[in-house]
């Protein structure tokens, strides 16, 4: 059934690439299909000197292929309203209270805020402590905060950031976006496990060999270098997006699927994660860089050649590592983890390596292996699964043949697909925190990836390259060579 929701958005960063690429497409999706429909309003705020009319006119255009009529297009951006807003300054908030009880009044919204911070995390401390003291939290209704990432570039500014937040905000109030939990695919993890007792019940160290979760990109930093010079990799994708994907991966079953028993679930997950000694570090962490190369025949530049990034620099745009879980379940099967940019093919996928037959009966050459059972849950930009299996070959003879069973997202299932934000969006409002994610969840992360940021930060010798239009450096490979693994990558290319 389709419920309207009464609610005030506030956007802080409404000019920005966020707000106008995802968000307003996303709020338009969820005015079409009735879940917005009278009683909200935006405010839009920014620095930018604008009028209403003109915010309207771009809220129009950030929506032009997505609307049937004029006519809506326009209903639809007569609900926003656009404040120019410093958010370093206190006074800019009274405006922005007045608004907020004009336009609560006006749209019978009883109370109900969601503040979306799309802008630098720099401001979220500030913002939501204005918020706080200028009286923008109602008192008659929900209050919802959204922040973008990063939440923090280690553990101890996480925290601080955090503890800004709280002091406004309870953490039930508090939905902090990773947009990969938006996912179909992402979202499926957990269907495929607990709908299929085939699945769960093999889904543990005496049936799987080792799971290898890739998100590689095959653009480089583009015009991001300025930001992704100071981040790198591994905070970029690991500590958040990868290790989201590992959580749902690892957890236990959960009681019921509540955003509370879920993310429990999730906690416990990232909370057994090893946290390894700077040796260890070494040993199961490989950092890389993009060199010069090509891909489809074009000259791609070396990373340290790229805008905005210094001609010295040492950060990693690739890492591979080893992630393990140290419980009764997972003790003994490695997490193996890769991400970079610039690599051969743009895709993310899970394979879950399963364990190999005791015995090849179908071979005169007792070495000789069958390949392994193969789960591949395709995230994007294919979204679907496959599992290889082993077969007889048709005719004479006992010859095997390996082939895999899929089910691919048709293109149309995709296209008609919600957005990942829309999604969010949607459960936000909702008051559903499932898919986004606990602080708990925020500091086991940081605690993992702090320990091999220091080690790397202290021995800036291990950082290596690899060819643009690659699968990463050679060492990515041995680092699954030395315990008799490959890197599995399943090549679905969507018709
Ligand atoms: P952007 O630079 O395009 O927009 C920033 C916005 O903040 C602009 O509207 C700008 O006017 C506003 N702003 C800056 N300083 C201000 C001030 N002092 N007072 C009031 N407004 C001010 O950034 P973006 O790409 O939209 O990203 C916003 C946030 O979302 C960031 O945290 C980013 O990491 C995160 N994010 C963005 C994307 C994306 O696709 N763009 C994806 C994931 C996460």
């Amino acid at each position: 059934m389709t419920t309207e929701q009464n609610v005030l958005f506030t956007i802080f960063g409404g000019t920005g690439d966020l707000a106008k690429r995802k968000l307003y497409p996303s709020l338009y999706r969820l005015y079409k299909k009735g879940f917005l429909k009278e009683h909200f309003a935006v405010i839009g705020t920014a620095r930018r000197e604008w009028t209403n009319d003109y915010y309207r006119e771009i809220i129009k255009e950030t929506i032009s292929d997505l609307v049937i009529s004029e006519e809506t297009a326009t209903e639809f951006a007569s609900h926003f309203y656009y404040q120019s807003h410093n958010v370093n300054d206190a006074e800019h908030y009274v405006n922005l209270k007045k608004l907020a009880e004009e336009l609560d009044d006006s749209y019978q919204i009883n109370g109900n805020r969601l503040f979306y911070l799309a802008m630098s995390p720099n401001f979220f401390g500030t913002i939501t402590q204005q918020l706080n003291q200028q009286g923008l939290v109602s008192t008659n209704g929900f209050n919802r905060l959204i922040i973008e990432k990063p939440f923090g570039h280690d553990y101890e500014s996480a925290s601080i950031l955090n503890e800004q937040l709280r002091e406004v905000f309870d953490e039930n109030q508090i939905f902090r976006i990773d947009h990969y939990l938006g996912k179909e695919m992402v979202q499926n993890i957990s269907t495929v496990r607990f709908a299929n007792n085939m699945i769960e019940s093999m889904w543990n160290n005496r049936y799987i060999d080792n799971i290898q979760i890739t998100l590689s990109e095959s653009l480089g930093v583009e015009e991001r270098g300025g930001y992704y010079d100071k981040s790198g990799a591994l905070r970029d994708m690991v500590q958040n997006h990868i290790l989201q994907i590992v959580s749902l991966l690892a957890m236990e079953p959960p009681a019921k699927l509540t955003d509370i028993d879920i993310r429990n679930e999730k906690i416990k997950a990232l909370r057994a994660v090893r946290l390894f000694n700077p040796e260890e570090v070494k040993e199961n962490f490989v950092r890389a860089q993009y060199d010069v190369g090509t891909n489809n025949d074009s000259l791609l530049n070396k990373y340290q050649n790229e805008l905005n990034v210094a001609e010295d620099s040492q950060t990693e745009t690739f890492v591979a590592g080893k992630v393990l879980i140290d419980t009764f379940r997972w003790k003994g099967v490695p997490f193996y983890i890769r991400t970079g940019k610039r690599m051969a093919e743009k895709g993310t996928q899970i394979n879950v390596v399963f364990k190999n037959v005791p015995l090849n009966l179908f071979s005169e050459d007792v070495e000789e292996e069958l390949p392994p059972n193969v789960l591949t849950i395709f995230i994007q930009p294919t979204e679907g699964f496959s599992l290889q299996l082993n077969t007889k070959k048709a005719g004479i003879g006992l010859e095997t043949e390996t082939f895999d069973l899929k089910h691919i997202h048709s293109a149309e299932t995709v296209a008609n697909s919600p957005e990942a934000y829309e999604k969010l969006l949607f459960d936000c409002l909702n008051g559903d925190a499932t898919n986004f994610t606990h602080w708990d969840e925020v500091a086991s992360s940081w605690k993992f990836v702090d320990v091999i940021r220091n080690e790397w930060d202290q021995n800036k010798t291990d950082l290596t390259s690899y060819p643009s239009g690659s699968m990463g450096p050679t060492e990515s490979d041995d680092l699954l060579a030395k315990d008799g693994f490959s890197w599995y990558w399943n090549p679905e290319i969507p018709k």
